[in-house]
C-alpha cells in the first residue's frame, strides 16, 4: 500500500487563509496591522528566494512588510544596530534575520540582539528556554509546521513513539520539545547514534532533519509510520545526461520512493514541510503582534 501524501500545499494555503482572516479582523477591531521585517545580508541565492517569498506572502496576508537587503560586507555592529532600530519600531512585530549570515558575523550575537517579543524565528535563548519550560513562546517556524502536519494527519499524538533525526537548535531540538509537549515518547538521534536503522524502525513518527540527501532508507521505516521529511538538499538529476549538463533538483533526507511504499503517511520534498515554514512565520508574526499590543 502506498503511503498517503501529507500535502504541504493544501495545509499551508489553508493556514495562510486563516492568517489573512485574522489580520483583517485585527485591523478592523483593533486598528492593528501586524508588521514583519526580514533582514538579508549578502547574495546567497537560496536565501534571496526565501526572503522574497516571505515578503510576498506577508503582504498577501495583509501585513506590513519590510525587507532590508544589506551588502555581504556589512559589519556585525551595523547589523545589530539595524536589529535594535527594528526592536524599537512600533510598526514592526516580527524580526527575522535570514540565516546563514556571512562568516565574519557572529550569528548567535545577532540572534540575541532581537527582542524576544519580536523573535518570530523563535531562536533567542529566551524563547528556546520558554519552550523547554512549557511556557508560551515564539516557536521556530519549521518545527511548528511539522507539528501542524502531524496533528492534521494523526490527530492526538499522545503516547506515540517519535524519533527526531537531527538535533540543531533551529529544527531538531525544538521539534523534539514540541513532540514531548504533545505527550509523545521522544528519541533524538544524531551523527553519533549507533544502529540508526533499528532506532528508526521503532518510530511511529519519524522526523528526518539531517541535511543528508535520501539518507533514511525505505526498509528503515516502520510500516504505517508517519514520516516528516524536513531535509532540503540540492543534488544532480538522476538522469546522467541531465546531471552532466549541470541540472540539479531538491530532495529530502528520506529515500522517498522506497519509504512511501512502507510508511502510512509521508511528506514530499518539495511540496511538504518547506511550504509550512513561511505560513508559520506569518502565524508567529500575528501571535507576536497580538502579544505586544495586548490583544487577546
Ligand atoms: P544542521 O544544523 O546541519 O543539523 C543536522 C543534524 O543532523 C545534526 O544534529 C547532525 O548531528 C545530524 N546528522 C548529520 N548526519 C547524521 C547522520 N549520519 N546520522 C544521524 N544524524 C545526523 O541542519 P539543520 O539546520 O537542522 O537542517 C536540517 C535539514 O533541514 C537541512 O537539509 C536543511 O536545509 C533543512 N531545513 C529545512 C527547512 C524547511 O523549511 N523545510 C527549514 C530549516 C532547515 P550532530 O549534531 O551530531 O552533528
Amino acid at each position: 500500500m502506498a503511503a498517503h501524501i501529507i500535502d504541504g500545499k493544501v495545509l499551508s494555503e489553508a493556514m495562510r487563509t486563516r492568517v489573512g482572516a485574522e489580520v483583517a479582523a485585527l485591523q478592523r477591531d483593533h486598528g492593528l496591522t501586524p508588521g514583519l521585517a526580514v533582514v538579508l545580508v549578502g547574495e546567497d541565492a537560496a536565501s534571496q528566494i526565501y526572503v522574497r517569498s516571505k515578503g510576498e506572502q506577508s503582504r498577501a496576508a495583509g501585513m506590513h512588510s519590510l525587507t532590508h537587503r544589506l551588502p555581504a560586507q556589512t559589519s556585525q555592529a551595523d547589523l545589530i544596530a539595524l536589529v535594535r532600530q527594528l526592536n524599537a519600531d512600533p510598526a514592526i512585530h516580527g524580526i527575522l534575520v535570514q540565516l546563514p549570515v556571512p562568516k565574519h558575523i557572529d550569528e548567535k550575537a545577532v540572534i540575541e540582539s532581537i527582542d524576544p517579543a519580536k523573535d518570530v524565528d523563535g531562536l533567542t535563548v529566551a524563547n528556546a528556554g520558554r519552550l523547554v519550560c512549557g511556557l508560551p513562546a515564539l516557536t521556530p517556524c519549521t518545527p511548528l509546521g511539522c507539528m501542524i502536519m502531524l496533528r492534521e494527519t494523526l490527530g492526538d499524538l499522545a503516547g506515540k513513539r517519535a524519533l527526531v533525526v537531527g538535533r540543531s537548535a533551529l529544527v531538531g531540538k525544538p521539534i523534539a520539545q514540541l513532540l514531548l509537549r504533545a505527550d509523545c515518547t521522544v528519541t533524538i538521534a544524531h551523527s553519533k547514534t549507533q544502529g540508526l536503522p533499528d532506532v528508526c524502525r521503532e518510530a511511529e513518527i519519524l522526523v528526518a532533519a539531517m541535511g543528508k540527501p535520501r539518507f533514511i532508507q525505505g526498509d528503515w521505516v516502520r510500516p504505517g509510520a508517519a514520516v516528516i521529511d524536513v531535509g532540503v538538499n540540492r543534488v544532480p538529476f538522476d538522469d546522467p545526461v541531465q546531471a552532466a549538463a549541470g541540472k540539479t533538483k531538491v530532495v529530502g533526507d528520506v529515500a522517498f520512493k522506497a519509504a512511501s511504499k512502507v510508511a502510512g503517511w509521508i511528506t514530499p520534498v518539495p511540496g511538504g514541510v518547506g511550504l509550512m515554514t513561511v505560513a508559520c512565520l506569518l502565524q508567529n508574526t500575528v501571535t507576536a503582534a497580538k502579544a505586544i499590543a495586548g490583544v487577546g
